[in-house]
């Protein structure tokens, strides 16, 4: 099965979308996560895509394409994959459809989280990454045990630099400018399902499931 998630920054797509992964047994590929590493690690793909990140714009489709690409491409993807923060913009989109093309397959879903813009920023002010090892929480709707340590790892949590309020207004701008399109692509793809992820993390759990089957 392969799935994209849609949605706006801070919706709920990577919570989402690790929970998807969990239950079908297929990797959670999330292209956010994958900038964070490199630029974790210092590498010259990391150094390129944090200044776009620290700013709330997007990093530069040459950049993500054909590394989106060559991931989906590997063996453990061979029975499907859930891409979270991929496409997120037409041309990326129309990438992805084209190099799926050429092997015969195209995506199955393209699941959108749906959460209004005045949600948004109160998700974001309360989202809390784990230095270590990336996992998300949010201090009222998914806290960790430990305030402050991360349940997984032990690591350190912090509020991202692109969740400070100033730069989640224009992620907003970003998504409603260059990603909400991608809502009417997959519509006219036949494959846009739609939930509603102001509710409950295991309720807009069940609605995916209710789209997915069992
Ligand atoms: P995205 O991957 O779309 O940017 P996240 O999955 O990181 O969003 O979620 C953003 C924040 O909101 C996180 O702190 C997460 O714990 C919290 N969150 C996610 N889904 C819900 C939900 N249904 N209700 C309340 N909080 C949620
Ligand atoms: P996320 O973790 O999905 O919220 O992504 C964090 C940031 O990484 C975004 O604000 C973008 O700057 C960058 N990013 C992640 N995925 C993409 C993508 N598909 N295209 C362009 N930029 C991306």
């Amino acid at each position: 099965m392969k799935i994209i998630m849609l949605g706006a920054p801070g919706a709920g797509k990577g919570t989402q979308a690790k929970k998807i992964a969990a239950k079908y047994d297929i990797p959670h590929i999330s292209t956010g996560d994958i900038f964070r590493a490199n630029i974790k690690n210092g590498t010259e793909l990391g150094r390129k895509a944090k200044t776009y990140m620290d700013q709330g714009l997007l990093v530069p489709d040459e950049l993500v394409v054909d590394l989106v690409v060559d991931r989906v491409n590997q063996e453990d993807c061979a029975d499907g994959y859930v891409l979270d923060g991929f496409p997120r913009t037409i041309p990326q989109a129309e990438a992805l459809t084209k190099a799926l093309a050429e092997l015969g397959q195209k995506m199955d879903y393209a699941i959108d989280v749906n959460v209004p813009d005045e949600n948004i920023v109160n998700r974001m002010s309360g989202r809390r990454a784990c230095v270590g090892c990336g996992a998300t929480y949010h201090m009222v709707y998914a806290p960790t045990k430990k305030e402050g340590i991360c349940d997984t790892c032990g690591g350190e949590l912090i509020l991202r630099d692109d969740d400070k309020p100033e730069t989640v207004q224009k992620r907003l701008n970003v998504y409603h400018d260059q990603t909400q399109p991608l809502i009417d692509y997959y519509t006219k793809e036949g494959i846009l399902r739609t939930v509603d992820g102001t509710v409950d993390i295991d309720d807009v759990f069940q609605a995916i499931v209710e789209i997915l089957g069992a």
